[in-house]
């Protein structure tokens, strides 16, 4: 335990950064209280990750369980934060704590902005993702993937719809539409391996011979990126369907194309070549347009933070201090900054995605938290204490209290946790039963604490 006085610091989020933040303040000796819209802690831990990644996800789980189960961590499932929410910002302010951290994570998502997305049948990929987890209010909402399913983009999340969609929804074909070439794939190789024996090499070749030329005029050898592409086609997870996935290259969707009904019939794609632009490249449209049959289509371009909740906010990101002074330079990317009022918020502070959106795995948001914790540490150093523990808690209490909030304690993550393993019934793709309704999880927590 450190000799600094111990002070209250509110979290808000309870995924890897805020878990992380909490856990270095708590060690610390200071007084925690997270506050989280989800019942469960874990974020995106929790309901981001593939459900198959069972050791990464217990491995967390357990770690979370640790934390909160210290006396001086005290954590309120349950609780948005926002404006409209349970609480707002400037509620959570008032409470009287030395600081307050936001860790909500990048809830928001990033669209392309093509005529017609919001047809039926058009998804964005954490909303899925959030499905397939089965967090409350996706889980139990039907998503019509079709037979024919597009995914737009090249990263990891595109590869974990995929997986999803040839292991569990097994449908006919998945295509990666990418905007740029091969070379711009940005997935990592080890993912890949969860969907590789569903691969269409053959129609993979055909893709290469289309674009070969375009790839030659940036200096690029289609034959050795084909090779490379298909060499990491190994330690392929067994197939368990007869989906065929495939990837559509310099391709940038320009139209969603829909039926009477307003559901998904296709995409309407531009042709794009590769100009070179320093060591990378940028993808150019050719103007020339196809039509591209699919059913249903997910973006799989990033995520941005949730700008309704009332922090100061641009371009898809909170605003955090642009000038870099102070003791140590870099504090000022984790203080939140009010840009018209030309000043630092007192107190604020921001980490994990709800920093940087989409930046990185897990250990990197666990990083961010913990260097968080090292700035929130020193700003306390400068301040007198804020309030005592229970002052804040008391204040907390009956404010959520007028607002008619149900918050969920550890004792009712308990209660919840037993009944989901013993429960006898549908489980989800990997054989775990979560529940998908914030209803189902507090009916089921006030009766197993009477
Ligand atoms: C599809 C997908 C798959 C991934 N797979 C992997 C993987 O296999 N391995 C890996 O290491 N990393 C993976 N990641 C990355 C990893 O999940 C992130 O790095 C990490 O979760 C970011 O942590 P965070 O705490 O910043 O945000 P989050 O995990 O998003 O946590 C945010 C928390 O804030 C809460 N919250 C949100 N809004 C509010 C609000 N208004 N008020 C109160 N609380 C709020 C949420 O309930 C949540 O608990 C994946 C990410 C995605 C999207």
């Amino acid at each position: 335990m450190s000799t600094a006085q111990s002070q209250v610091v509110i979290v808000v989020g309870a995924g890897p950064a805020g878990m992380a933040v909490a856990g270095s303040m708590a060690k610390a000796g200071h007084q925690v209280i997270i506050l989280n819209r989800d019942i469960k802690f874990g974020g995106l831990a929790e309901y981001g990750i593939f459900p198959a990644k069972l050791k990464l996800r217990g491995g967390l789980r357990k770690q979370y369980w640790d934390l909160l189960e210290q006396p001086n961590v005290h954590y309120f499932g349950n609780v948005s934060v926002g404006n409209g929410k349970d609480l707002t910002v400037d509620d959570v302010r008032g409470l009287g704590a030395g600081a307050v951290v936001f860790t909500i994570g990048a809830q928001g998502t990033k669209a392309i902005g093509v005529e017609g997305d919001s047809a039926k049948g058009v998804y964005h990929a954490k909303d899925v993702v959030y499905h397939f987890n089965r967090l409350p209010g996706f889980g139990d909402r039907p998503f019509e993937m079709g037979n024919h399913v597009a995914v737009i983009g090249a990263g990891d999340v595109m590869v974990d719809i995929a997986h999803w969609l040839t292991r569990y929804k097994k449908v006919e074909r998945v295509t990666a539409i990418v905007r740029r070439g091969p070379v711009e794939r940005k997935y990592n190789p080890k993912e890949i391996r969860s969907v590789c024996a569903n691969m269409d090499v053959d129609g993979i070749k055909k893709e290469f011979e289309r674009i070969k030329d375009r790839m030659a005029a940036v200096g690029q050898k289609a034959d050795e990126v084909l090779k490379g592409l298909t060499d990491e086609f190994t330690k392929c997870e067994p197939s368990v369907s007869e989906t065929k996935m495939g990837f559509k290259f310099l391709a940038s969707p320009k139209r969603i194309l829909v039926d009477g009904n307003n559901r998904v019939r296709g995409l309407e794609m531009e042709d794009n070549k590769l100009d070179p632009k320093g060591d990378d490249t940028v993808a150019v449209g050719l103007k020339q347009l196809y039509e591209f049959p699919c059913d249903s289509v997910v973006f799989a371009v990033g995520d941005k933070v949730d700008e309704t909740v009332g922090l100061p906010y641009k371009g898809g990101m909170f605003i955090t201090n642009p000038n870099r002074t102070g003791n140590d330079p870099d504090d000022a990317l984790f203080q939140a900054y009010d840009e018209q009022a030309g000043k630092v918020i007192e107190g604020v502070f921001l980490a994990g995605w709800a920093r940087k959106a989409s930046e990185g795995l897990v250990g990197v948001a666990k990083r961010d938290g913990d260097w968080c914790a090292e700035v929130v540490e020193r700003y306390f150093a400068t301040k007198n204490s804020g309030g005592q523990v229970k002052d804040v808690l008391d204040r907390l209490h009956a404010l959520l209290k007028v607002r008619k909030s149900h918050p969920v304690d550890v004792k009712g993550l308990r209660v919840l946790e037993a009944a989901e393993k013993t429960y006898q019934g549908t489980s989800d793709c990997i054989g775990e039963f979560k529940y998908a309704s914030n209803k189902e999880m507090a009916e089921l927590i006030i009766r197993g604490k009477a």
